[in-house]
């Protein structure tokens, strides 16, 4: 099984996808606009926790902000991954300005901050602009 509950970008209503299907370009049930998963995804604080810690299926996050220059450089790396992995693993972007609470949970002081969560947990984190070999095993 590979669900995972995502916000639509474009109007906000939560869909239960199955990853799986991806290249069958699921669309959101209310609008009908597509959710596109090879690629990294935006998740809001208050869908964290039915997005991230609820998906059937491990999801790399990356705690990031716009003005961070770190972030920015390992940004590509992100995207690369969400297109090899697309289907098998989710990678989430969680944008810290907006998500305090998040930040305080999961003791997030400096960023760019990649986590690897399983099953509700996470398991695996790494600090800083890693490179590619960095998140290797954040995004095995
Ligand atoms: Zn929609």
């Amino acid at each position: 099984m590979a669900n995972v509950t995502l916000a639509c970008q474009f109007c906000g209503t939560l869909n239960r996808i199955d990853l799986s299907r991806y290249h069958a370009r699921p669309k959101c049930g209310e609008c009908g606009k597509p959710f596109l998963l090879d690629r990294p995804v935006k998740v809001e604080e208050e869908h964290f926790d039915t997005t991230v810690l609820k998906a059937e299926v491990p999801v790399l996050v990356d705690f990031y902000a716009d003005w961070c220059g770190p972030c920015r450089m390992m940004a590509p790396i992100l995207d690369e991954i969400a297109q090899e992995k697309a289907g098998k693993m989710l990678v989430a972007k969680v944008d810290t300005d907006r998500a305090p609470n998040l930040g305080m949970r999961y003791g997030i002081r400096s960023i760019p901050f990649f986590a690897r969560f399983e099953k509700g947990k996470m398991v695996k984190n790494v600090v800083g602009a890693v490179g590619r070999e960095g998140l290797k095993d954040l995004a095995a």
